[in-house]
């Protein structure tokens, strides 16, 4: 009978080491995806000091959802509930983040997993700051790792101009599906960020139709 291989522990280096998991960009074996609880885990009790959003954060929140489902959706920062809670998304952004794509078939706890470019609620729910999320790429860079995901849902202009600085603005982007040579074998979309679509709720049946565009794609 085959034997299934322990998950290589996470040593304090490798946890906040850029890219130390081989080949950021790939899709990485089985074995490394069931390591992913510890990584969670391990980031959220790291007491991480890496920036100054530590010092009025009240929770690292590392994500909600499904490691390994085939969307990992990236927003840009724990708001209010995510920092009391600990739990990305879990908030009014986050509810009709569930229900825009519960619409189209995708559910959240299958279909998705739902990350930030920072881990830590700005004060005020400020725009992060460079040298925050330069801080905080390590982690981010170690869930997309992980992840399987075929499809990277970049949520909001900030999580766009983390992968693709290059392609601005977001209103020229928004709703196209592309994909970056240091990224293989995944497709970007950009998405407006669900808080956008709250305040302006004329822009839903466009989000909707993108998300839609997405449901097929992961369909086939
Ligand atoms: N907005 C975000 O970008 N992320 C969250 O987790 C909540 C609101």
């Amino acid at each position: 009978m085959p034997t299934k291989k322990t998950p290589k522990a996470l040593d304090r280096r490798d946890f906040f080491k850029v890219g130390a998991v081989a080949g950021v960009g790939a899709v990485l074996p089985a074995r490394d995806a069931e390591a992913y609880p510890e990584f969670r885990r391990r980031l959220r009790e790291s007491d991480c000091q890496r920036c100054a959003l530590a010092a009025g954060r009240r929770h690292i929140v590392v994500d909600r959802g499904n490691p390994d489902a085939p969307i990992i959706a990236i927003g840009e920062a724990p708001g209010l509930q995510e920092d009391a809670r600990g739990i990305a998304f879990c908030g009014r952004a986050g509810r009709m983040l569930d229900e825009l794509f519960a619409a189209e078939g995708l559910s959240t706890d299958k279909h998705l997993l739902l990350v930030n470019v920072v881990k830590c609620r700005p004060p005020g729910n400020r725009d992060p700051q460079p040298e925050e999320m330069a801080s905080c790429q390590p982690f981010l860079e170690r869930q997309l790792a992980f992840s399987p995901a075929r499809f990277i849902v970049l949520m909001g202009s900030t999580a766009l101009r983390r992968f693709a600085p290059e392609r601005k603005p977001f209103s020229a982007q928004v709703g196209h599906f592309f994909r970056l040579p240091e990224w293989p074998g995944r497709e970007f979309l950009a998405l407006h960020h669900p808080a956008v679509l709250l305040r302006n709720r004329s822009l839903e049946p466009l989000a909707r139709k993108h998300v839609r565009a997405l449901a097929v794609r992961v369909a086939t």
